[in-house]
């Protein structure tokens, strides 16, 4: 905290001139126009999002991979393209490694349930972190239940930081599967997943990064990154609920069983025996998630146009004015101070509940969240119930930062 009060600067409202994409943000929330601070929930969706998908169906609409008719045939061809998109969008080497799921959820369950459940013996290791989300621990929990596996897990620095040596205490010969965050969605830290992925790998760990926060606050190359899988959601990545991703190196894809049977996953059916289709079908069971992955393609466009580095290099800069302006504000305390974090500022202030500080802000017309994140592990590592937490992203603009945060000095003034 400084004695004197921070001069807000005269500020553009649009930096990156991307603002009018969102039709969202015109919206008025109890008498004031929306300052939307909860990205790392879900992203607003760009209007050209919202089109791709409206003309799909206004116009493309029909099952994939079945068809014989014309609207079929140009359905799949929008779907396959889509997967051709995300392909190029993370560099994995082929379309085949990209595995359309409900979200980063149901990925990491498919990779539990389908290697894990082959993978794992009694006594054998998965390592994870603690600031995993909750997607993140309980499928390797329902698993290490199912085979006798063990759970082991990384702490976390004070700063809310994994450090390289405190993971080589863990991992160890016994460790089969390390799970591992890319961007925390309660701290923001970015954690170095390459350096990571590679002690992972001089003990022959598979590696699964939860990148649900990662694919639009960092630069994705799973090849370069060397992990196995890396999974994330559409909804977070200016795209549509229902949709997400599995990367998965196309050998280890191979071999893998299938985790849930039906249509589209099997080449041929009969009631004594069943052969499977290749990858990626024998992991999309059933009709996929047509318009979601055609809308996840266009948002992944998006973000291209507008450039990943551009994006990156705002988020940085709105990061630096929110932490410095959150520190303005007495008795508050940022939760997470990592050398390498995106533009998440999870924050707690004397005697307040977080959960107060949101609705008041809610009033105000400030969209942040408050609670436990789904990381209550890292809350009790913190030795909190919840923050309350504001996240930005490419729409946002400096000055929503000193909106949010004027919000949140008005409303402890209240609250005391
Ligand atoms: N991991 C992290 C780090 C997340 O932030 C989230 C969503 N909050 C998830 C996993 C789960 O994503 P989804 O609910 O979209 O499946």
């Amino acid at each position: 905290m400084t004695n004197e009060k921070r001069i807000k600067p005269k500020i553009k409202t649009d930096e990156l001139n991307v603002r009018e994409d969102f039709p969202i943000l015109n919206k008025t929330i109890n008498g004031k126009k929306l300052v939307y601070a909860d990205s790392a929930a879900t992203t607003q969706k760009p209007i050209q999002v919202i089109s791709k998908i409206k003309s799909f169906y206004s116009s493309q609409n029909a099952n994939v991979h079945r068809g014989i008719h014309a609207l079929s045939e140009e359905a799949t061809r929008e779907f396959e393209n889509a997967r051709t998109v995300v392909a190029k969008f993370i560099n994995a080497k082929s379309c085949k490694e990209i595995i359309f799921t409900k979200g980063a959820t149901e990925s990491i369950n498919l990779v539990s349930q389908s290697l894990g459940e082959t993978l794992i013996k009694p006594g054998d290791e998965i390592v994870i972190s603690a600031m995993e989300h909750h997607s993140n621990i309980v499928p390797w929990q329902i698993l290490c239940k199912k085979t006798g596996g063990q759970l082991k897990v990384i702490p976390v620095s004070n700063t809310g930081e994994i450090e390289l040596e405190a993971f080589r205490k863990i991992i160890s010969k016994k460790t089969k599967i390390v799970a591992l965050n890319h961007v925390s969605n309660a701290l923001g830290t970015i954690n170095p997943i390459a350096s990571l992925t590679r002690i992972a790998k001089e003990f022959n760990a598979k590696v699964l990064i939860d990148g649900a926060q990662g694919c639009v606050n960092d630069m994705v190359d799973v090849q370069k990154i060397g992990c196995d899988f890396y999974v994330f959601s559409g909804h977070k990545a200016l795209g549509p609920t229902g949709i997400g991703v599995l990367y998965g190196k196309q050998e280890l894809l191979e071999e893998m069983p299938p985790w849930q049977g039906g249509g589209d996953m099997i080449k041929k059916v009969s009631f004594e025996h069943t052969t499977y289709n290749e990858i990626p079908y024998k992991f999309e069971a059933g009709t996929p998630n047509i318009s979601g992955a055609i809308g996840l393609s266009e948002a992944l466009n998006y973000l291209s146009t507008v450039g990943l580095n551009k994006i990156i290099s705002h988020e940085k800069k709105l990061l630096k004015v929110a932490t410095d302006r959150a520190q303005d504000i007495p008795g508050l305390k940022i939760i997470g101070n990592a050398k390498d974090k995106t533009s998440i500022v999870s924050f707690v202030i004397d005697k307040l509940h977080p959960q107060d500080i949101g609705t008041l802000l809610d009033q105000q017309g400030v969209a942040i969240r408050a609670g436990h994140h789904c990381v209550m592990p890292l809350m009790d590592r913190f030795g909190l119930d919840g923050t309350a937490r504001a996240s930005f992203c490419l729409y946002n603009s400096e000055d929503d930062v000193y909106k949010v945060f004027d919000a949140v000095e008005t409303a402890t003034k209240l609250l005391n």
